[in-house]
């Protein structure tokens, strides 16, 4: 249950004075990520801290102002100058001037007559909002005020100002801050006492009134005390919660699962490849985990291609060779079935038996599947999400395997966690292809124990990689007649148009037919909308060779494994964000041959999808792209963390404050070690601390025991 002081600040918005449904809806728009359709809160309204102010201590001279600054200045209002009247869409221009030169107010769509009244000619008035300037004359497009003398003297002297929305005006943003800052209740401390006094910092009610009142540009910065703290508070709940996560999960008494080695030896001997240094030392790391009494929480960290299902089917024998099951779980249909096609293949000859689990599987097929599990004659269950869903139960699952994780929410992991029944540790490995920078992994995973895959299989070659105009389509399409001869495979994928899955779909099908017109009924379709049976007959199809192309949206962009395909195609690539990209092409030069990736793009390119064309070409080093993905994008965004909802800051900023979020890492491993119930007076405070930041979750485990 949240703490009932917290209950004001977590009433939607709508509920401040002022606000109806059509403002809420305009702050939901400014303050929650797109894709979530709750509507914000009063306590959104805290996090939405100012980026700029308007100085009214400062007023310049008309001949001094700067450009793209804000400015306050005292101003005599000169003539007033309406567009001619076959041409509305000009603005209406105020001249108005001091002894130092002249400015024009710009007003488009003018309320002529309330301009008239509220600034008439000869008047003198203190204008402030935003200097442009326009052939050399300094001018401002709708003031933010535009005010008498006396009303003048009313104003504060420095205002907040705060990144806006279309539609909101700064006034109603403004009051609405102040509204939500005298909702917020004194709060407890929950910083260590030591650390504060060290730190200097101030009460998180000063901290918080102190960040919407900036009185000069220094408090805008991020190392600014007051923002200084709130990160620190943010970053501590983050720690804190990822703590109790993963105290929660090593709590329960561990067990251990040695194998015999047999099952994997055998398998070994009839790969038709042998492991790379990295994967031998990964199995062996992870078969030590699960042979102590501690849970295991690994990460396995490869980049695309790096051979990270080899490395988990190793595991998943491990457990099976000591009488207990194991389990796999991945986020898309597609990705399944080509695990489970593997796997199958090669465990039907070990005499192990797998089963497959998904939305798919109905009726009889589906209780047959669960009796399995159920009974424990499936040893290696694979599937998606539904293996977490009620009514799936495991006779004795010990190792649970993610893949992909960043599609994964800790929600899920934590309901996979329930599947190993009372009492049971459920040893946990998770997978990711994309590279995760240091600072981002600590926030999304806390301190878990880290495997690393650092080189590819042998006789990999790199990826040739290049860029062209789309203009030069046909000249495309007429080298792939030759290479198609020559039995070569290929992937085309279509762009994202505007995030709207059906105009993807028409550009998609679109190029579908057009190819088929060149090259005939070797072309192949794959996309979102197609039924799970429809998308598995296609990819059978183009991994049995019978098809040469693939058209696809971005449904192939994780995991797929073609080793015979060697050509990535990428219309509209500027679209793409780097790490798509990456994995995009990280599905061709899988096997020996020598691939290439085309990147498409339509002219001209924006300075941003430039750099990342650039660095598409220039590198195939995922850790590289990651960091340069980080610096184009800003922490946020990236690897849709975003989307997830987890590992996402209002005001912490990893770049800013990573030294931060080292000391919170080791105040929330202190605060754990001491008082892992959360039960003294900081212990209280802190989980108001948990709750403020919606980092809840983590309480519940406290009385999961
Ligand atoms: P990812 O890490 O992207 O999931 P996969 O596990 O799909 O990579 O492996 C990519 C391809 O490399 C697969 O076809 C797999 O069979 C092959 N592979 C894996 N390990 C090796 C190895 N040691 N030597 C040669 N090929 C390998
Ligand atoms: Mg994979």
């Amino acid at each position: 249950m949240r703490p009932e002081i917290l209950n004001p600040l977590f009433a939607p918005i709508g509920r401040l004075q002022g606000i109806g449904p059509k403002l809420e809806k305009l702050f939901t728009v400014l303050l929650k990520d797109s894709g979530q359709t709750a509507s914000a809160n009063v306590v959104d309204l805290l996090w939405h801290l100012p980026t700029g102010l308007i100085d009214r201590r400062f007023q310049p001279k008309i001949a001094d102002v700067i450009a793209g600054e804000l400015a306050t200045l005292k101003v005599t209002i000169g003539e007033h100058v309406a567009p001619p009247k076959n041409q509305r869409r000009l603005p209406y221009r105020v001249r108005c001037f001091d002894d130092t030169g002249s400015l024009d107010l710009i007003f488009f769509h003018a309320h002529t007559d309330y301009l008239q009244k509220q600034i008439p000619e000869g008047s003198m008035r203190y204008i402030s909002g935003r200097i442009e300037v326009f052939r050399d004359l300094p001018q401002m497009p709708h003031p933010d005020h535009m005010v008498s003398q006396e009303e003048f003297d009313q104003l504060p002297l420095v205002e907040p100002v705060y990144p806006m929305t279309g539609g909101l005006a700064r006034k109603t943003l403004q009051r609405s801050v102040s509204l939500a800052l005298e909702l917020v209740p004194d709060m407890p401390e929950w910083q260590d006492k030591a650390w504060k006094s060290k730190q200097k910092y101030q009460s998180f009610n000063d901290a918080l009134i102190e960040a919407h009142g900036p009185t000069d540009h220094q408090s805008l910065e991020p190392d600014h005390r007051a923002r200084l703290r709130l990160a620190y508070d943010e970053l501590l709940a983050n720690q804190l919660a990822l703590g109790l996560v993963r105290a929660h999960m090593r709590r329960a008494a561990g067990r251990i699962t040695t194998g015999t080695g047999e099952l994997r030896a055998r398998l070994l001997d009839i790969l038709p490849f042998t492991l790379t240094r990295s994967q031998v030392q990964s199995v062996e790391e992870i078969l030590k985990d699960m042979a102590t009494p501690e849970r295991m929480l690994r990460l396995l960290q490869g980049d695309v291609g790096s051979g990270k299902t080899i490395v988990a089917l190793l595991a998943m024998l491990g457990a099976v060779e000591s009488g207990v099951q194991a389990a796999i779980m991945a986020p898309t249909e597609i990705l399944t079935r080509q695990h489970y096609e593997m796997m199958q293949d090669l465990c039907a000859k070990l005499g192990v038996s797998v089963v497959i689990l998904t939305g798919r599987e109905t009726g009889k097929a589906r209780v047959s599947v669960l009796e399995k599990i159920k009974s424990g004659d499936a040893q290696i269950i694979i599937g998606t999400h539904a293996i977490f869903q009620a009514g799936v139960e495991f006779k004795d699952l010990a190792l649970a395997i993610i893949d992909e994780q960043h599609r994964f929410g800790v929600h899920q992991r934590l309901a996979l966690q329930e599947k190993a029944g009372s009492g049971l540790a459920l040893d946990l490995l998770v997978m990711t292809a994309t590279p995760i920078p240091r600072t981002l992994t600590l926030t999304i995973y806390g301190d878990m124990d880290v495997s690393k895959l650092l080189e590819k299989p042998a006789g990999r070659l790199p990826v040739d990689t290049r860029v062209l105009p789309i203009s030069r389509l046909s000249e495309v399409t007429g080298r792939l007649g030759q290479i198609l001869q020559q039995g070569a495979q290929v992937y085309w994928v279509c762009p994202l148009v505007e995030e709207s899955e059906l105009l993807d779909l028409t550009s998609a099908e679109q190029r579908y037919e057009g190819l088929k017109n060149l090259f005939g009924d070797k072309v192949g379709l794959i996309h979102g909308r197609m039924k799970g049976a429809e998308k598995d007959a296609v990819m059978e199809q183009f991994r049995d060779h019978q098809l040469s192309i693939l058209v696809a949206t971005t449904v192939i962009e994780v995991g797929v494994d073609v080793p015979n395909a060697t050509i990535m195609i990428i219309e509209h690539a500027e679209r793409f964000g780097l790490a798509q990209l990456h994995q995009l092409r990280g599905r061709v030069g899988r096997g020996g041959n020598k691939s290439s990736c085309l990147l498409l793009y339509q002219a001209p390119l924006s300075e941003t999808a430039g750099k990342r064309l650039k660095i598409m070409r220039e590198t195939q080093d995922g850790f590289v792209i990651a960091e340069e993905d980080l610096k184009l994008r800003g922490t946020g965004e990236l690897l849709g963390t975003r989307q997830s909802g987890f590992a996402q800051f209002h005001i912490a900023n990893l770049d800013a404050h990573s030294e931060l979020l080292a000391a919170a890492r080791d105040d929330a491993t202190m605060i754990i070690a001491k008082d892992a119930r959360l039960e003294t007076e900081r212990g209280q405070a802190l989980r108001i601390l948990l709750y403020l930041f919606e980092r809840n979750e983590a309480i519940k485990l406290l009385h999961a025991g």
